[in-house]
């Protein structure tokens, strides 16, 4: 279930690194020290191209660190709290714990990672032009990856910066977040599938590259599509909470019942897909699925204990018992379930099922509140 590897924290952020972004590192380091190094400075031996097309690589990586943790410093200084940023495939995500509370400030935050890749795009290109050789390659390499990173990001559509800007700009002009959120979706959806389009004509005239445009213009198209649901969800869902939505995990199990015991005694009596266990304290060491219990042959079920068959309740996607509970629709995914905490201690959980319930409650709550007929 991990897909992410925890690199360190910087400046009180969690840095993380998704394994896509191994692949992308190696073909970056792939066609730098197979042909663009080469191309730009021949006769060089292959160990050399390949320690260029390293630290081609490392710098891309690093650039885009950069490009978050700016996101991230902002946002801080704004009250919107990011816990971490994830290096995957497309680049980086800050992922910001909210929102900023005023057009001025959601600008603040999206503009200065795109000022902060050209600013890095320009200077890297003024140290190449007093470099010479491999050096000066690499270097102007890194420059012009940053000022591609920049203009990317300056796409106007949600979710990038750039439609993130023109979020808070329709923001500023109209005065209705709810109005800039469908339009800067809209522009988005129009951005991405116009790179899709880019893409295969690409493609039909034998650019193999096409693909990848195609791939990046899909992603885009999705991303806004989810960003309009997102924000129509949490309009619909107010200031509803996780905490409103979850069961309770009262009480929790013991985790050193055998399997036999624990459904004696728990689970016939709270019909659940899922219980939170633990210690004789009370406190949580994990999660057991009935279908866990059930994997459990017959004969073992007295001598096995439900700790042995428990996963270890951090698997699980959370979120906090006091987010708003359209916060959820980012964080499930594809799990069965969240865990809410409450500080350190998880105190219930809600199931796709449960949250696809609230939120299809809450839109005809809201329809109602409008005076809209519901459709039925
Ligand atoms: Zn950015």
């Amino acid at each position: 279930m991990r897909n992410n590897i925890t690199l360190g924290r910087l400046a009180g952020v969690t840095i993380e690194l998704n394994w896509s972004v191994l692949v992308i590192a190696f073909l970056i380091t792939f066609s730098a020290s197979g042909s663009l190094l080469p191309a730009a400075v021949p006769g060089l031996s292959g160990a050399a191209y390949l320690a260029g097309g390293l630290i081609a690589a490392a710098a891309l990586l690093g650039s885009i660190l950069l490009h978050e943790l700016g996101h991230a410093l902002v946002a801080r200084r704004h009250g919107v709290e990011v816990e971490r940023i994830s290096l995957w495939a497309f680049g980086g995500v800050a992922q910001l714990e909210g929102e900023a509370a005023t057009p001025r400030g959601e600008a603040e935050i999206a503009g200065v990672g795109p000022g902060i890749s050209l600013l890095l795009g320009a200077g890297l290109y003024g140290i190449a032009t007093v470099m010479t050789g491999l050096p000066a390659a690499i270097v102007g390499w890194a420059g012009f990856i940053n000022v591609v990173l920049a203009v990317f990001n300056l796409i106007p559509g949600a979710p990038l910066d750039g439609g993130r800007l023109l979020h808070a700009w329709l923001w500023k002009r109209h005065g209705d977040k709810g109005r800039a959120t469908q339009t800067a979706g809209k522009v988005g959806r129009y951005f991405g599938s116009a790179l899709i389009a880019l893409g295969l004509a690409q493609f039909v005239f034998g650019g193999l590259g096409g693909l990848w445009t195609v791939f990046i213009g899909w992603f885009l198209r999705n991303a806004a599509t989810a960003e309009v649901q997102f924000a129509s969800l949490n309009e619909d869902l107010g200031g509803v909470t996780a905490r409103d939505i979850m069961t309770a995990a009262e009480p929790v199990e013991g985790d050193w019942l055998s399997v036999a015991a624990f459904i004696d005694r728990h689970a016939v009596q709270q019909i659940r897909p899922f219980y939170l266990v633990g210690e004789t304290d009370g406190s949580v060491s994990g999660v057991v699925t009935v279908k866990a219990l059930a994997a459990v042959p017959d004969d073992d079920r007295w001598t096995t204990s439900v700790r042995t068959v428990a996963r270890p309740v951090d698997e699980y996607p959370a979120v906090r018992a006091n987010e708003p509970a359209s916060e959820l629709l980012r964080k499930i995914g594809t799990a069965p379930f969240v865990v809410v905490w409450e500080g350190s201690t998880p105190i219930g959980t809600i199931t796709q099922a449960q949250f696809v319930t609230a939120a299809e409650t809450a839109r005809i709550l809201a329809s109602l509140r409008n005076g809209q007929p519901e459709a039925a």
